[in-house]
């Protein structure tokens, strides 16, 4: 049965229901209750929490032990998450009937005696749709296992759409994806250009002519599924802390058309007191002018940093009608960029930054640049170790990052 069949018999009635699509039912109408996301969650549980939250709690430890740290015994998850034998037992029972967690045999190596049953993670119960929204030209979506990997990929030409026209092309390319799954969908991640708030209500998106387009609502209503929409850059942020092995406080800036970055404090998102946390790219950097920006500000960030303005000025300087040398030109831009960061990076004492970008224009000069500005503009008894580096995740960390965003909104698992 594909998901889509799934969708439909489950919308048909109660019967021959799976385990783990009535999960994905119980957790679209979780979503839509809830709006997904809370500020100050951590995307990875820890420790032990109050008895009044304790069960949830202690579920999504059970199934973030299993899912960094695969096969495991009741005794192994008990010592990992200090939780007792019995309220595991107990946990494990549940996981089980709803097809969350499977019995994957006995240890190998077990010595005489009764050997530990073996569990994991069920990692073959469902797949994830992950969609980014975030290209230029293109909307390109992807189906992926628990494991952030693509199976399969779609996409979409934008052609200029903007307003309930990109929406549609949004709904298209969902339709598509889901067709394309082979298991029960366990929920939708999109990542939106745009400041986009913890209900996935985009409340701006200029380019796509969105404002306070209820996106999220919109899916989920149309495709019966948990659907989480969240800001681009944010969502590359937590493929980069899942799948990057990324530190817990971190700014992963988003250099393409504009420029953005989202923020992880002690491992949880960082969305701001109107959801634009990240939304550098119209900040002005310096006092001595720049460029005309789109916002109509001179000297954003944007104006040295975006893409297509990094590929004109280098054009200009290529043809020779611009007095600057291409590497001018990339370490300015890699100076203001540190410049932007500085005070941030000082602010948070964050560990790391991590550009997401094209290589062949961010690595090199503009990266060594932006590094050696952060240096010297902050302390180095608090920030010198501070790192910055390229992203290993490619043009896939959107697609990827809005799985993270169904796993960690729906298991409590990153
Ligand atoms: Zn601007």
């Amino acid at each position: 049965m594909t998901a889509t069949e799934g969708q439909r018999s489950a919308s048909a009635g109660l019967d021959n229901i799976q385990p783990a699509e009535s999960f994905a039912r119980g957790a679209a109408a979780f979503i839509g209750r809830t709006g997904g996301f809370s500020t100050g969650r951590a995307l990875r549980p820890s420790t032990k929490v109050l008895p009044e939250h304790a069960r949830g709690h202690n579920r999504s430890l059970v199934l973030q032990t299993l899912y960094r740290a695969g096969t495991q015994s009741r005794a192994d998850i008990a010592r990992q998450t200090g939780l007792t034998r019995v309220t595991i037992s107990d946990l494990v029972a549940e996981l089980m009937s709803e097809g969350l967690v499977v019995e994957t045999g006995q240890r190998e190596d077990a010595r005489p005696g009764k050997p530990a049953t073996m569990l994991d993670l069920n990692r073959e119960a469902f797949q994830i749709i992950g969609i980014d929204l975030s290209g230029y030209a293109t909307f390109r979506g992807a189906v992926l296992d628990l494991d952030g990997q693509i199976l399969e990929r779609a996409e979409l030409p934008l052609a200029g759409s903007t307003g309930s026209d990109a929406t549609a092309k949004v709904i298209a390319l969902t339709d598509e994806l889901v067709g394309l799954a082979s298991l029960p969908v366990l929920g939708v991640g999109v990542g939106s250009p745009g400041v986009v708030d913890l209900a996935g209500i985009v409340l701006s998106a200029p380019n796509l002519g969105w404002s306070g387009e209820p996106l999220q609502q919109i899916l989920s209503e149309r495709f019966g599924l948990a659907v989480l929409v969240a800001n681009d850059a944010n969502a590359a942020a937590l493929a980069e802390h899942s799948f990057g092995d990324a530190d817990s406080d971190m700014m992963l800036v988003k250099i393409g058309h504009g420029v953005g970055a989202g923020l992880l404090l002690d491992g949880t998102p960082l969305f701001g007191s109107r959801f634009a946390a990240g939304e550098i790219g119209h900040v002005v950097v310096g006092t001595d002018g720049g460029a005309e920006c789109v916002c109509g500000k001179h000297g954003c960030l944007e104006t040295w940093l975006a893409v297509p303005r990094l590929e004109s000025a280098l054009a200009a300087a290529a043809n020779g009608d611009s007095g600057a040398s291409a590497d001018l030109i990339l370490r300015e831009a890699g100076q203001r960029l540190g410049i932007a960061l500085a005070p941030v990076v000082g602010a948070l004492n964050l560990a790391e930054v991590v550009l997401s970008g094209p290589t062949h224009l961010l690595d090199g000069v503009l990266a060594t640049a932006t590094i050696e500005t952060l240096r010297a503009r902050t302390m180095a008894e608090f920030h010198g170790d501070l790192t910055l580096r390229m992203t290993t995740l490619g043009e896939d960390i959107v697609m990827r990052g809005a799985a993270v965003m169904v796993l960690s909104g729906l298991l409590g698992v990153s």
